[in-house]
């Protein structure tokens, strides 16, 4: 689907046609993208939202209608819940360290679920220690859904914040997060949703989940690597601590004392990515002009299609076989260290990803050390899926 738009996917790796399936990682950008980028440097690079000059207008702008953009896409109910920040872990990483500061006491819970990111673990561990609160753990099962039911027992009186992602990008789980924030808020407990895997690959509606925090990363949804965003609702972002002090969050300074900005710039301390914000406006508009439905629709074809195949290879064991998955696919060739597996794919001309993917306790959890992954984005082929099954076919024969 709309390969010719993606320019680096003619590239050849070892004089070979590249098969780029790492985009759980990161996806290729479309030349509007890169073209968005190279104009924006060209024409109006300036800094924003102080500048009386003609280019800093353009550049504000630009820069504001790309928020305008994002709301649009998630459906937020205004761009004052719209935050810019370099990536999904910034995101996270905001959330964790301002709500921690807001709200966590000693003795209060975190609750994040076993299939987390790294990212979804370590700021939330941090904050606990320096709060001294305590992090719980949602599991999963053997097939890598969560177990919900247990949801009920982990969330107390004492339960802050839990922190779920929505897709797993070691295990590709969709998980049920409506569930997870139906309970959470029964018992009047904000939800934070890791998007990053998500975004990409199926509608998302802030509103109609009523997720209090959303957080992802443009780099893997076809925009421009250093840029993502905290979508959080605009009750906890009011009465929240700043993340980070400097210029353009504040309304006045004095050495007394400091008032801050209106949302959403509270959040945006310094000078910001302007041109890589411009380049995640254009992924959107690129995204939304083909349909997220329809990317979704053949996304799964593609997952279907490769598992039913890979499926056949003697020895092949797949981590994560959730009922419902985005084309993620983790698997294990008999005894074949994944490491091994993916050096041979690469000189196939195959890039996956092979290790733990920043999800440890899921490796743990299969007592496995690490998967090899491939993971699908829109402009991924039928032809590339059997080109990972004749690559994975060709290392299972050299190194069994
Ligand atoms: N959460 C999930 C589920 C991810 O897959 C990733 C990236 N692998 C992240 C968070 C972190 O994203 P980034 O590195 O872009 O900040």
């Amino acid at each position: 689907m709309n390969r010719a738009d993606f320019p680096i996917l003619n590239e050849k790796v070892y004089g070979k046609p590249l098969v780029y399936l790492d985009n759980a990682a990161t996806t290729q950008k479309p030349q509007v993208v890169i073209d968005a980028l190279n104009d924006y440097y060209l024409r109006i690079n300036s800094n924003i939202h102080r500048g009386v000059h003609c280019l800093s207008q353009l550049a504000t702008n630009e820069f504001e209608q790309a928020r305008e953009a994002v709301r649009r896409y998630i459906n937020a109910a205004t761009t004052q819940e719209v935050i810019f920040t370099r990536g999904a872990t910034e995101s996270i990483n905001l959330v964790a360290a301002s709500f921690g500061r807001t709200y966590l006491r000693e003795g209060d819970e975190v609750v994040v679920s076993e299939m987390e990111h790294h990212s979804n673990i370590v700021p939330w561990q941090l904050v606990c220690e320096e709060r001294g609160a305590k992090l719980k753990v949602l599991p999963f099962d053997g097939r890598g859904e969560l177990m919900i039911s247990k949801l009920q027992e982990l969330v107390t009186d004492r339960t802050r914040i839990v922190a779920v992602a929505h897709v797993s990008n070691s295990l590709g789980t969709v998980n049920p997060i409506e569930e997870v924030i139906r309970i959470a808020h029964d018992h009047n407990v904000p939800v934070l949703i890791d998007g990053a895997q998500a975004v990409a690959h199926s509608p998302v509606d802030v509103q109609a989940l009523d997720c209090d925090f959303y957080c992802f990363s443009g780099h893997k949804m076809y925009a421009p690597m250093g840029i993502g965003v905290m979508y959080g609702k605009n009750k906890w972002l009011n009465e929240m601590q700043p993340y980070q002090g400097g210029g353009e969050m504040i309304r006045d300074v004095t050495f007394e004392k400091t008032t801050y900005n209106d949302l959403p710039f509270k959040f945006e301390a310094g000078t910001p990515s302007v041109g890589d914000v411009i380049g995640l406006r254009k992924a959107i508009e690129y995204i939304e002009g083909i349909g997220l439905e329809k990317i979704a629709a053949y996304e799964q074809e593609l997952l279907t299609y490769t598992t039913e195949k890979l499926a056949k290879i003697d020895g092949m064991r797949f981590i994560g076989e959730a009922a419902h998955k985005t084309g993620v696919i983790s698997f294990l060739v008999g005894n074949i260290h994944p490491y091994d597996m993916g050096v041979l794919l690469d000189h196939q001309g195959v890039a996956v990803r092979t290790g733990h993917h920043c999800t440890q306790p899921v490796m743990t959890h299969f007592g496995i050390p690490g998967t090899v992954r491939a993971s699908f984005a829109l402009y991924n082929t039928f032809e590339e899926a059997d080109a990972l099954v004749n690559a994975v076919m060709k290392a299972k024969t050299m190194l069994s």
